[in-house]
């Protein structure tokens, strides 16, 4: 596997930023305590080909964002190879201040593919289900999850724990280490021409997604939040104007879904969007 580095201090970090500022793409992912709008943002991985570096932010706080990942972060001609990017750029937006910008989030990625190839595509999986399903391989061995998942579940604190654990690093740098592989091959699965139109569909819908947690003022416990299905209006339509191919843009709105609080294009007299309607019947139909 690449090489983790923990970077813990200030003078560590200037010398790993000043690494990634020639970067044209970086593959992200965060780490922390109950994380989003509110927990605790612990740890950032940020993975180059060979090499993932841990900033450990619940040691390093504003300052590291300060002194230079803030301005690379947000900088939209470095692309960011994020897995689910919604929880991770609100717990950046919120806490430090920081609007990650060029955004590719994979698992829309992954849904797109499908979408493109006419199959069921409004539900995300997680990373290794799909690793495991493009790569046929999940990265990690049995033992070793099982290992980490059960200390992460009898201690929700520990990624707040000092020193942490060369089992949890290791876990923390295959989170993003694979990015670029997964992007690669799910990319070479998708025959719509040129692939630019493609990674600027997933740019766009990327954006939507980190915008869909990062406005989200509803209750922290809406059942709505946190399902597998994916909100509405985050992936577009690809369509063929003139012989080219490209997404059609959402059209603006300004009504909210009154249970996820996401803009929704439908008017349903409930109030709820199409997606929450769904759930709300699996939801009676389970009970039942
Ligand atoms: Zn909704």
């Amino acid at each position: 596997m690449a090489d983790y580095i923990l970077v813990d201090t200030v003078d560590k970090a200037r010398d790993t930023i000043h690494a990634l500022q020639s970067r044209q793409q970086l593959s992200v992912d965060c780490e922390g305590v109950s994380l989003g709008r509110t927990g605790e943002l612990c740890l950032l991985q940020i993975a180059i080909p060979q090499r993932v570096y841990l900033f450990d932010i619940f040691v390093l706080r504003e300052k590291v964002f300060d002194i230079g990942l803030r301005e690379i972060l947000e900088r939209e001609s470095c692309v960011k190879l994020f897995y689910d990017c919604r929880e991770d750029c609100s717990a950046l937006k919120h806490q430090y201040n920081v609007e990650v910008k060029g955004i590719e989030d994979i698992q829309l990625l992954a849904l797109l593919n499908m979408k493109l190839s006419g199959k069921r595509w409004q539900f995300v999986s997680g990373l290794q289900k799909c690793m495991s399903y493009h790569l046929g391989d999940c990265g990690f061995s049995g033992a070793e999850k099982a290992r980490v998942h059960t200390a992460l579940d009898n201690d929700k604190g520990l990624w707040r724990q000092r020193p942490i654990s060369q089992d949890l690093l290791r876990y923390a740098a295959k989170d993003v280490m694979y990015l670029p592989n997964l992007k690669d091959k799910i990319l070479s699965r998708i025959s719509v021409a040129p692939r630019s139109s493609v990674l600027d569909t997933i740019r766009y819908a990327s954006k939507r997604y980190a915008d869909f947690m990062i406005n989200n003022e509803g209750p922290e416990d809406s059942p709505y939040i946190g399902t597998a299905r994916l909100p509405e209006r985050i992936i577009p339509n690809m369509v063929r104007r003139g012989g080219v191919i490209s997404y059609t843009p959402f059209e603006d709105t300004s009504v909210k879904c009154r249970s996820c609080f996401w803009y929704t294009g439908t008017t349903r007299s409930d109030g709820q969007c199409n997606r929450c309607y769904d759930l709300y019947v699996e939801k009676l139909r389970a009970a039942r």
